[in-house]
Parts: C-alpha cells; sequence; structure tokens
C-alpha cells in the first residue's frame, strides 16, 4: 500500500486519460495514470488516423498514443502499466481507494477515463475465432481478407463505414442486420447501398460461427428475424460493428451510469455525482467518440479536478501534530509540571 495521498489519480489512458495527465501535470498536481496493461485505448488497434487535426500526413493510432503519452511524462505524469482492479470512492471526503491487484493508492481526486470496448455478439464461435476471421476493426485487418468473403454485422454509422471501406478489399461484403430498418445515417446507407460489391441482408441474426478444416472462420449461420428460417453464408471474414460498451464496471454502483453503463456528468462538465471525481472521454460520449472530442473532456477533467483542488478544505491531517511534536509538547509540558511542582515545595 502506498501511504502517499495522491493529489489526483487518472484511470485511464487513451486521448481523454492522458490529455487529462498533461494538463494536471502541467499544473503542479503530479498525476499517477493508472494507465492499463494494454495502454493506449481503442487507438492501439487502429491503423491511420487522419482525422486528429495537427497531423496534415495522417498519423498511425499507436504511434499518436505514444506521442500523447511522452507528452504527459514530460511534465512530470507518472504511470502504472497495470489495470485498475477495483476502486472505493468515498462520500465523506476522505480519500478515494484505487486497486492495482493488492496494491492499493489513494487520491484526493480521481479521473476516470477508461473508455469503451467493442460490442460483442455474444454468439457460439464468437469468441473462439476472433483474431482467425472475426473482428471488431476494419481499418486494423482488412488486408486480411483481400479477395475473400467479409460480412459486416451491424446497422449503424460503424456498420455501414466499415462495410464501405471493406467493399475496397473483400470480393463481397454483406451486412447483416437485425431489422429492416437501418439506424445509420441515410447518407452512410446510400454511400453503402451505391457500391456494387455490399449486400444488405435484413432482418436476420447471427446465431453462430464456424470454423472450416483450417481452424478459421468459414460460415455464419444467420436466423430469419421473423420466420426463424435458418441461411448458412460462407464467409471468410465477419466484422462486428454494433457499438461499443463503456469500460465503466469498476465504478458501477459507485457512480451514476445510464442503463447501458455511461457515466453521468453534470451539465457541460466532468463532475460526476461523487465529489472529487470526474469523468472523461469514451466512457461518457456515446455520441461523438471520436479522438479529438475524447481529448478536449480530458482536458476539462484536469481543469476540473484542479479547481476542486484548490477549494478543497485543508485535509484533516494538516491540523494533526506531526508524532514528534507531540512527544516534544508532552515533554515540555511534564518539564514545567516538574518545575511548578519543585517550585510550590
Ligand atoms: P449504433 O448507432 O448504436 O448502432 C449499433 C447497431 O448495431 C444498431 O443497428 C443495432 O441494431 C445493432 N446492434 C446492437 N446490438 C446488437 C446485437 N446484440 N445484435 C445485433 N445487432 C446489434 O452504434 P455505431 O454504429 O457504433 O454508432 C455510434 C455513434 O457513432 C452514432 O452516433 C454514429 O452516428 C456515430 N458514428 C458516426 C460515423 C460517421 O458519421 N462517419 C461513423 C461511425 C459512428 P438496432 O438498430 O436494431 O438497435
Amino acid at each position: 500500500m502506498s501511504t502517499e495521498i495522491e493529489n489526483v489519480i487518472i484511470i485511464g489512458s487513451g486521448p481523454a486519460g492522458y490529455t487529462a495527465a498533461l494538463y494536471a501535470s502541467r499544473a503542479d498536481l503530479n498525476p499517477l495514470v493508472i494507465e492499463g496493461f494494454v495502454w493506449g485505448g481503442l487507438l492501439q488497434t487502429t491503423t491511420d488516423v487522419e482525422n486528429y487535426p495537427g497531423f496534415p500526413e495522417g498519423v498511425m493510432g499507436p504511434e499518436m498514443m505514444q506521442k500523447f503519452r511522452d507528452q504527459a511524462e514530460r511534465f512530470g505524469a507518472r504511470f502504472i502499466s497495470h489495470d485498475a482492479t477495483r476502486v472505493e470512492l468515498s462520500d465523506d471526503g476522505s480519500p478515494h481507494r484505487v486497486f492495482v491487484d493488492d496494491d492499493e493508492y489513494q487520491a484526493r481526486a480521481v479521473i476516470l477515463a477508461m473508455g469503451a470496448e467493442h460490442k460483442k455478439l455474444g454468439v457460439p464461435g464468437e469468441e473462439e475465432l476472433a483474431n482467425s476471421g472475426i473482428s471488431y476493426c476494419a481499418t486494423c485487418d482488412a488486408a486480411f481478407f483481400r479477395d475473400r468473403r467479409i460480412m459486416v454485422v451491424g446497422g449503424g454509422d460503424s456498420a455501414m463505414e466499415e462495410a464501405i471501406f471493406l467493399s475496397k478489399f473483400g470480393t463481397t461484403v454483406q451486412v447483416v442486420h437485425r431489422r429492416n430498418e437501418f439506424r445509420a445515417s441515410s447518407i452512410m446507407l446510400e454511400r453503402a447501398r451505391e457500391i456494387e460489391n455490399i449486400e444488405l441482408l435484413t432482418p436476420y441474426v447471427v446465431d453462430r460461427f464456424e470454423p472450416g478444416d483450417s481452424g478459421s472462420l468459414a460460415r455464419a449461420v444467420l436466423e430469419h428475424a421473423e420466420s426463424g428460417e435458418e441461411r448458412v453464408v460462407e464467409v471468410e471474414g465477419a466484422f462486428i460493428a454494433i457499438g461499443h460498451e463503456p469500460s465503466s464496471e469498476i465504478v458501477r454502483g459507485q457512480v451514476d451510469t445510464d442503463e447501458n453503463g455511461y457515466v453521468f456528468t453534470e451539465g457541460e462538465s466532468t463532475l460526476t455525482n461523487v465529489a472529487g471525481v470526474f469523468a472523461a472521454g469514451d466512457l461518457v460520449d456515446h455520441t461523438y467518440r471520436q479522438a479529438v472530442t475524447a481529448a478536449g473532456t480530458g482536458c476539462q477533467a484536469a481543469l476540473d479536478a484542479e479547481w476542486y483542488l484548490r477549494d478543497l478544505p485543508p485535509a484533516a491531517e494538516a491540523h494533526w501534530m506531526k508524532p514528534d511534536e507531540i512527544e516534544a509538547m508532552a515533554e515540555k509540558v511534564a518539564a514545567e509540571t516538574r518545575a511548578g511542582q519543585r517550585a510550590s515545595a
């Protein structure tokens, strides 16, 4: 257990976490970042990032996250490259406690920036065939499926974006969606419809994925959402694009979240319902989910934490005497008492 009470602990390390670390370190708060074993967030699994301002030629996701990290480190941010496994957020003004397995860290302020993960379908074969045909990231894995039959599962903008991108690689791209109406914006849907090798299959749900002799994905077994009729589709690549899930497990029940687990923040701030606890990035945002918007809220969270710490009354310990001062005081009182007794004798 670390006996030091930190000013601020940042949990998470995507654009939100590292930007919070940059601002907090430049504010002399000496932040401790529990960045996770696989630090860098979802951008670690992307290739070209072409929409982050300041990189006119584009930048690779992992390189960008390294730069974010280096910049925070330059101003003194400290990192623990393990996952935070548990938190105990305080509601009585005592320090918040963050655990990395059995190691405990305490802080006056905590910034939650754990981001989000790709949502899983939860059907047989999905987990077993991950990295053997099933993927959650077209930009990462499209090149493995050149001239192959590809499936995209989902009906939102992500699914359309993935399908449009994948159409340049695969012979066919079948988009499987559980309803006849798409959630995607009409512009994205129209773009996908106009591409010759994209086919929209509705209303179907994936029942299971099955491997071929090589052990890699060979087919998806679909079920018609209305009639229940089974349909077997031969595919070598399946990209699941059914949205994201916030990584809020360790704070559920301690901070307010919506029914999907996104952490609620107050108005336009990053304040959660727990004093001294702030939240930023994809953990909060189910709408924009961009690196640049996450970085923006990471900055806000550090400023909110800085203002919170500035206005915090001094800790109770600040009023306490240190043990050596108590001893000196006791000795002084004893000496004065002895002197008084001698005088009166
Ligand atoms: P989304 O809008 O929530 O869409 C998720 C899709 O997956 C929905 O069609 C949903 O079906 C389907 N789905 C969810 N769970 C499923 C399950 N268990 N089985 C089968 N299908 C399932 O998520 P998103 O597409 O990732 O988009 C998120 C946000 O980012 C949106 O605001 C979007 O506009 C934005 N975005 C924008 C762009 C762009 O403009 N270029 C690109 C990507 C994302 P139902 O429709 O039946 O619920």
